[in-house]
């Protein structure tokens, strides 16, 4: 069996690790990412391709361009479950409908250009431990067969399965084992249809829960005759898959089911939840979909995915200074991450059982009442990297709070109140090892005394 020495080995090159490699580029650091798809395939899992363009900024990526970016988005529709709701939601330039395979290619090719090695066509099969330590991880390659893959430290960014994670010691932090219901399944075609879309820079999402229970359906467009139109259903609760309410429901509307051809069609798992408890372990890293980190209203996951690899980058330059790649050297991750972006996802995580909860006469209900100032729900979330541009289901919530009904209003009180809990805890996340047991205890009361005091049945 070949047998490579890096200082670091990426699995998997979605947005999380494929934007790792390229943060890594330049750091000094031997570094090597493998994935098991081939070029074609590169960032194929499928989504809804639809990104905001803070990300990029934020965490220092380029901007799509060229064939990468197809649509650019200048707001969003949002529907109410009878569809006589709507909330516009303007912002010109706010995001991007890109080609995942052509902006993940250019940041492998960047990458590679830098001395970065990367692997594809090579599945990664086990973490490799000796002496209760990962040393690294076997991989089987098109083209080299068998490899064993050295490293100070693994990364698993194998998306939802996390596959290296999972196959750590049971008695490690980084086993984690949430509910079904923490999870929603999506499915999703990218069709040409036979007419042209009003309005292209426009997203659109509709909330009904007779057709996408406990998530959404969204049409994005991805220029005039194109679009990525699916659906997100939550796990756990005996819903039918997205993909039969797709072929037998939405098609049957005009806009959906003019299909000239089916470009691509999948679906897939997508953790809607708060990050994991730990990111890191002895010479061991998740960031992306692995850790958890999409962001639990919408579902999007790319963005975050992108901040997890800048904080790891981070966290990785800074551990190869100390010399230190235990859980100790590499807890700036958690750090990072989890007293900012993951605070918020935390809040957003006690939002979304809530909204999980409501039925379609809510819904309409508090569409149709309109939106609460954006600085109000800002004033909310707090400052810094917690001020991001808020969600529409955070929005519709607000409203509802703002306007009452009084079952609701009694609840949101609640609901807020566990927000700002939920988001305190994070912000004082443990400041070493030390802590974690007893902060991952505080979390679990917190959480399950919401759920008893709101009524979240799951
Ligand atoms: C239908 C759908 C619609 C979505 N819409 C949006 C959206 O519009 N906007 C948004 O931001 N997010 C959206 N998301 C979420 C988003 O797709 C994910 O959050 C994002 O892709 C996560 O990136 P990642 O790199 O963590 O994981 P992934 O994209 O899953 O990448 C993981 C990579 O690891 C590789 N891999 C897995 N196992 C192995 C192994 N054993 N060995 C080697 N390689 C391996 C895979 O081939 C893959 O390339 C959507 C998700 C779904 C399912």
């Amino acid at each position: 069996m070949k047998r490579y020495e890096y200082d670091v080995v990426v699995v998997g090159l979605g947005p999380a690790g494929a934007s790792l490699v390229y943060m890594l580029r330049n750091s000094g650091l031997k570094v090597a990412g493998i994935d098991w798809v081939g070029e074609d395939k590169v960032w194929g899992k499928p989504c809804g391709d639809a990104i905001s363009a803070g990300h990029f900024d934020r965490n220092g990526l380029p901007h799509p361009s060229g064939d990468a970016l197809m649509q650019v988005v200048d707001g969003a529709l949002v529907y109410s479950p009878s569809e006589e709701g709507v909330i516009r939601l303007s912002g010109e330039g706010a995001g991007y409908m890109i080609d995942r395979n052509k902006y993940g290619l250019m940041l492998l090719r960047e990458a590679s250009k830098a001395g970065v090695d990367i692997y594809l066509r090579t599945r990664a099969s086990h973490p490799v431990m000796e002496g209760g330590r990962l040393v690294g991880v076997k991989a089987t390659s098109e083209k080299l067969g068998e490899v064993e893959f050295r490293a100070k430290v693994v990364v698993d960014a194998t998306g939802s399965g996390g596959a290296i994670r999972r196959k750590l010691p049971e008695s490690w932090p980084t086993t984690e084992n949430p509910p079904e219901t923490d999870f929603v399944v999506a499915y999703r075609r990218i069709v040409e249809l036979d007419y042209d879309i009003e309005e292209p820079d426009y997203i659109r999402l509709y909330f009904n829960v007779n057709i996408a229970p406990g998530g959404y359906w969204w049409f994005f467009p991805k220029g005039r005759r194109v679009a990525n139109i699916g659906l997100g259903v939550q796990l756990g609760r005996g819903f039918p898959h997205p993909a039969t309410i797709y072929r037998e429901v939405l098609m049957k509307r005009p806009d959906v089911g003019r299909e000239v051809r089916i470009i691509n069609e999948a679906g897939a798992r997508i953790p809607t939840r708060r990050p994991s408890k730990t990111m890191v372990w002895d010479g061991f890293m998740s960031i992306g979909d692995s850790a958890y980190t999409v962001d639990p209203i919408h579902g999007g996951g790319m963005g975050y995915a992108m901040t997890a690899a800048r904080y790891a980058a981070e966290t990785l330059v800074e551990a190869y200074t100390k010399g230190d790649f235990t859980a100790r050297g590499l807890w700036g991750l958690n750090l990072r991450y989890m007293r900012t972006t993951g605070a918020k996802q935390a809040a957003l995580d006690v939002l979304r059982m809530f909204l999980q909860t409501l039925t379609n006469d809510e819904i309409e209900w508090a569409i149709r009442k309109g939106l609460a100032g954006v600085d109000e729900i800002a004033s909310v979330f707090g400052e810094g990297e917690l001020r991001t541009t808020p969600g529409f289901l955070e929005k519709v919530s607000f409203i509802v709070r703002l306007l009452g009904k009084p079952l609701l209003l009694t609840k949101l009180v609640l609901v807020s109140e566990y927000m700002r809990k939920a988001k305190n805890l994070y912000l004082e996340y443990p400041e070493d090892i030390r802590g974690l047991e007893g902060w991952v205890e505080r979390v679990e009361n917190l959480y399950s005394e919401y759920r008893k005091a709101v009524g979240i049945p799951f």
